[in-house]
């Protein structure tokens, strides 16, 4: 007897699989996606390995398999048993990962044609039919007759029977007559059909990317460290040349036989990044998409399978395509945030899911960034990765500076009179630019026109009342929003405390901005880019275009102008206000304020003259603002890892997060009381040392859409065999390496 173990599709997930016996008549393989008895019901699973025996006495037996071949190949079911391990997810919810788009409704998702129905050429006379059907009580015959006959061309065959209200009978009956004819028309599910991207030609390298392609390349032919694959850090500044070595790294992988895998962190913000690839490789190339129909993901995920196409692109969830001879996988941008999926399970990182695919499948890995997360830049110090730099900018001009940039305090500025929120040197540079024709980028991380709104008799902020936290005013809709639930409240005329009509508002967001633009520098064309503005991706690509045509001199946006953008007319970019988020108790805080600095600088100059920027800040001796200002990536590096090893922050040691939600407070802290017990108790049986527990404490946002929240966090090493044998009820969710403690 043959017994397999599978992960099975059950309801509240299990962090364990499940043994069946395999019925002779069944070829079941490692990945064959198998129906299972499971209690009183029959559910899906796949299977994760196969034995010769098994200890339990009472086996239940597979009852079918679904398909003919393997769902998963075993190097991905290899992926998501490491995965449900190290993250501490139900096996299932790891392997659906890996299984193909709408893996429970595929019959619905094959079909491919719509059905057209046009009247038979051949017959004449319609009119004197439609008669003679009414005369034998055949309406809804006669009325489809009609339909058809009066319409220009085939109508699709459902668009008939929803308008006439009417089964497929009548329809059936003209059929057998021969008086209309129905034909089932292919549709073309291929999302990037009727797209044309220009074409695109290898760059001769410069000699810092020779070198570092050199090192590169010896892995991918296999002639690397002990001709063992290697993980390349590829380090280098925005606009120094890594997506050309990315590109030719591909091309070298797919001349010897073999495919890749690119990740970026969102689509919509990297267009410029995937035109290139689309331009270099015409053809080859899987774009996946969250915004695509099921129908289209199937067909790209079926064109992957059959090894149809030689790259891969997409975000986080690329990595689980099915992408056969694996040589190569990138991760761009391998410090944004967007890689780790925090709002679901499993919450993996798509960056450390790759380095174990790399692993499994021999393949390269290069993880590209101008701001490396620090535990990349940890490991490569270490020579755990191989560290590459590419340390200059490539500009048509040859090799130009980095744009020079400027702290203001806004202290100062108070301190002299100045309450506008642009400071004097902003506010002359914006006016030279404009002068000069050139564009500017202002960025600022709120949306919105107020932080918050407060009744100046007697302190009262409005907040939302499913959440702990104050609303924000925007002008556009008039209205109060949360910005945690996205709940809609009406603007205050009174205070509903006091009713003192003496409201206030504080703070800046994009709107303010924007009108503050508006008053300070009329005539100049302004367009403010933010998610409510740009909610769709027609209407970023049509915002993007629309400024880099130049059809606009001022882009005021969030993070979202800071991300992948080229504008070469952009010779300014400000920061309106750096320190949104300094503040916050998060020990990436530092990291995550300089990352995105230099993003937002990098804006600026990357056309043929080298730009401006200018930060504004009321904390102008803050250490990432500083390095982030000189474009020091080791100086800033230096002295975060300094701060990181005196706290036993990652990489120092492993993080886990444990949060508990409950609308009722007092059960929510008992809760959390009860479980931080457990836990002590568990760390002290084992007798492990370099342990610590911090909580129970209330989440930064101590309520949200109405339940509270209490965290416990974990730190030490190996903590998932501390918390892997423990039960947590439901309301528990389990975040390991969690992107920050709030
Ligand atoms: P990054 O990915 O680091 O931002 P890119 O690869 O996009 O850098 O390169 C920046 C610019 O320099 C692009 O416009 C690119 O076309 C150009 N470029 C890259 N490599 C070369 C090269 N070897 N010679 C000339 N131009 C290059
Ligand atoms: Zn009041
Ligand atoms: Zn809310």
């Amino acid at each position: 007897m043959k017994y397999a173990e599978v992960a099975v599709s059950a309801p509240g997930g299990h962090r364990h699989t499940f043994t069946y016996s395999i019925p002779d008549s069944l070829d079941v393989e490692v990945g064959s996606g198998v129906w299972v008895p499971f209690g009183a019901r029959v559910l899906q699973g796949v299977v994760t390995s196969l034995t010769d025996s098994s200890s339990i006495s009472e086996i239940r037996m597979i009852s079918d398999i679904i398909g003919t071949s393997p769902l998963v190949s075993p190097e991905r079911i290899q992926l998501a048993l490491w995965i449900a391990d190290y993250y501490l997810a139900p096996v299932f919810s790891a392997v659906a990962l890996m299984l193909p788009p709408g893996f429970e409704r595929t019959q619905e998702i094959k079909t491919k044609h719509l059905a057209f129905l046009r009247l038979n050429p051949e017959k004449e006379s319609i009119s004197q039919v439609i008669l003679e059907l009414k005369r034998a009580r055949a309406l809804k015959q006669a009325e489809v007759l009609e339909y058809l006959d009066q319409s220009a061309g085939p109508l699709l065959t459902s668009q008939i029977q929803e308008h006439l209200k009417c089964n497929r009978s009548p329809i059936k009956a003209l059929l057998a007559k021969g008086l209309i004819v129905e034909e089932n028309v292919d549709v073309d599910r291929n999302p990037l059909a009727g797209r044309e991207f220009p074409l695109e030609f290898p760059f001769t390298f410069t000699s810092d990317q020779q070198s570092a392609w050199q090192r590169i390349k010896g892995s991918i032919t296999g002639q690397g460290r002990n001709g063992k694959p290697g993980i390349f850090l590829l380090h280098g500044v925005t606009g120094s040349g890594k997506t050309e070595v990315y590109l030719q790294a591909l091309a070298e992988t797919i001349s010897l036989g073999k495919k890749g895998i690119c990740m970026v962190p969102e689509i919509a913000l990297t267009p410029q990044v995937i035109d290139r690839f689309m331009g270099r490789f015409p053809g080859r190339v899987a774009l996946l998409h969250s915004k695509l129909s099921l129908g289209q993901q199937y067909d790209v995920w079926q064109g992957i399978c059959r090894g149809d196409l030689d790259i891969v692109i997409g975000p986080r969830s690329a990595i689980f395509a099915p992408q056969p001879d694996l040589g190569l996988i990138i991760v761009d941008e391998e410090h944004e945030w967007a890689y780790k999926q925090s709002d679901k399970m499993p919450r993996y990182h798509a960056r450390d899911v790759a380095v174990q695919l790399a692993g499994l499948t021999g393949a390269t890995l290069i993880l590209g960034s101008a701001t490396p997360s620090i535990e990349t830049y940890y490991r490569a110090q270490r020579s755990e990765y191989q560290l590459v730099e590419l340390p200059e900018r490539i500009t048509p001009l040859g090799q130009s500076p980095l744009p020079e940039v400027s702290i203001v305090n806004m202290r100062d500025e108070f301190k002299s009179g100045n309450r506008s929120i642009f400071s004097r040197l902003l506010k002359s540079r914006i006016t030279y630019a404009l002068e000069q024709h050139e564009q500017i980028v202002l960025f600022i991380n709120r949306r919105g026109l107020a932080t918050f709104i407060e009744c100046m008799d007697c302190g009262f902020i409005p907040s939302c009342s499913r959440c702990s936290v104050a609303l924000t005013y925007h002008a556009a809709s008039n209205r109060l929003i949360c910005h945690h639930c996205r709940r809609l409240y009406t603007v205050l005329k009174k205070c509903p405390n006091c009713s003192s009509t003496d409201i206030k508002y504080f703070g800046v967001g994009t709107e303010t901005v924007e009108t503050e633009c508006r008053k300070q520098f009329p005539g100049s064309k302004i367009i403010r880019f933010d998610s409510d503005t740009v909610s769709s991706n027609r209407e970023y690509e049509t915002t993007v275009n629309s400024f880099r045509k130049h059809e606009a001199d001022i882009l005021v946006g969030t993070q979202i102008v800071a991300k992948g953008l080229n504008f070469p007319h952009v010779s300014l970019v400000g920061a309106v206000n750096a320190d949104i988020g300094l503040n916050l108790p998060d020990f990436r805080s530092g990291e995550r304020t300089f990352q995105l600095l230099c993003q937002v600088a990098g804006r600026a100059g990357r056309g043929t003259f080298a730009g401006k920027a200018v930060i504004q800040t009321f904390n102008p001796d803050y250490y990432a603002i500083k390095f982030a200002a000189r474009h020091d990536y080791a100086g800033f590096y230096n002295s975060e890892i300094k701060y990181r090893r005196s706290y036993g922050y990652p990489p120092f040691s492993d993080m886990i997060r444990l949060v508990y939600s409950h609308i009722n407070e007092e059960k929510c802290k008992a809760e959390a009381d009860r479980m931080h017990t457990l836990i002590k108790t568990e760390i002290d049986s084992k007798g492990l040392p370099g342990f610590k527990l911090i909580g129970p404490v209330s989440t930064y946002i101590a309520r949200l859409r109405g339940k509270y929240q209490i965290q416990i966090i974990l730190l030490g090493k190996d903590l998932q065999d501390i918390l892997s044998a423990m039960y947590f009820p439901k309301g528990w969710i389990l975040d390991v390496d969690p992107l920050g403690m709030i």
